[in-house]
């Protein structure tokens, strides 16, 4: 098997950042998060690769939170684009997690099938090798094997690392754009026999058997209301997790010429349905509430095959009303909801 001193990461860095953006997860003083390498600064950063799942998830590569579309400029006549930005330099993202790269997978779903192509998400998305780190020890938060997601195997790597506990990762390429990677590395990678390391048991697990099927009944109990009660609408839930992907398009004029762009948002904002008339089909904190568990739980799975929540455990650990989506799953299973 081909193997990886970890001793060796910084060069291997530099070498992948030479031909690529290169997004590593990285601390950076109390935030941690999937960042390019070209911004590590020694004296303050930390490589954070043994960290499970860092707490900004690398959705922004691929969809920043904010980001110019094209520019424009009054014309005798009309209005002409004059560029648009899209954004195919290659990319390489480092250490990504199963549950974050599943988060991509139902990424792709939303911005590049159903004869829909979102082509700023595709120009990234095509020129974007992924290097997965498979994950032994799951945290208190994490339930991804309950989502469909094995964290031994992330589903879409291009290639995989796996921590033996020693000096030395063991990689796999698991595609042809993963095999390139290994021919760039070939310099670092050594031939060696490792055991695999022993994977541990997950401590928070739920079952998802039904709960999609159970919620497409349920629009319009009540129970919505209590399940809601605690919710403060602040958003921090949406903007952690790595499979939210709504945004607001946005125009910025200056005189004859100005520029649109989009950036992220929440479906938790009374705002965000807000209708030019006054109207709003979400204007309260439950109905808004209802519509994201439903969206994860039910509707992207009803159209995608696959829920919109894939166990991470971020939002979990961020929400400061103690919202939990595994308890949210479990109480939707368990509910008498004709009540
Ligand atoms: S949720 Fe699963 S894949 Fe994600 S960090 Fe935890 S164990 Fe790893
Ligand atoms: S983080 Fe918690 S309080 Fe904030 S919007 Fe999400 S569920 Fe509501």
């Amino acid at each position: 098997m081909k193997v990886l001193n970890k001793n060796k990461l910084p060069a291997v860095f530099d070498k992948l950042a030479q031909q690529s953006e290169l997004f590593v997860p990285l601390q950076k003083k109390e935030q941690s998060g999937f960042y390019s390498w070209k911004s590590f600064d020694q004296a303050s950063d930390q490589l954070a690769l043994d960290l499970l799942n860092v707490y900004l998830p690398p959705k922004q590569v691929l969809l920043p939170q904010t980001e110019k579309m094209y520019s424009f400029r009054q014309e005798e006549g009309g209005v002409a684009i004059s560029e648009v930005y899209e954004e195919s330099q290659a990319r390489v993202i480092f250490g990504i997690r199963a549950c974050d790269l599943q988060a991509i997978n139902c990424l792709d779903q939303a911005f590049l099938t159903r004869g829909f192509v979102d082509e700023y998400y595709k120009a990234r998305r095509d020129n974007t090798t992924i290097v997965a780190s498979a994950c032994y020890k799951p945290g208190a938060n994490c339930f991804c094997s309950s989502m469909g997601v094995d964290p031994l195997e992330p589903a879409g790597a291009d290639a995989i690392i796996r921590d033996t506990g020693s000096e030395f990762f063991i990689w796999e390429a698991r595609t042809p754009a993963g095999e390139e990677l290994s021919r760039q590395l070939a310099e670092y990678l050594e031939e060696k026999e490792l055991p695999l390391p022993q994977s541990q048991a997950f401590e928070r697990q739920v079952d998802m058997e039904g709960v999609a099927e159970k919620l497409s009944q349920v629009f319009s109990s009540p129970l919505w209301e209590e399940l809601s009660d605690a919710c403060q609408t602040c958003g921090i839930c949406t903007y952690l997790c790595p499979s939210c992907y709504c945004f607001d398009i946005q125009v910025k004029n200056q005189g004859e010429a100005g520029y649109r762009f989009r950036c992220w948002d929440s479906c938790m904002y009374g705002e965000y349905t807000m209708m030019a008339g006054g109207h709003n089909p979400r204007a309260s904190a439950t109905e808004r509430f209802r519509n994201r568990f439903l969206h994860k739980l039910e509707f992207f799975n009803e159209r995608y095959g696959m829920p919109l929540c894939t166990g991470c455990g971020r939002c979990i650990i961020a929400c400061p009303a103690g919202i939990d989506i595994s308890k949210i799953i479990t109480a939707a299973k368990e509910a008498d909801w004709s009540a």
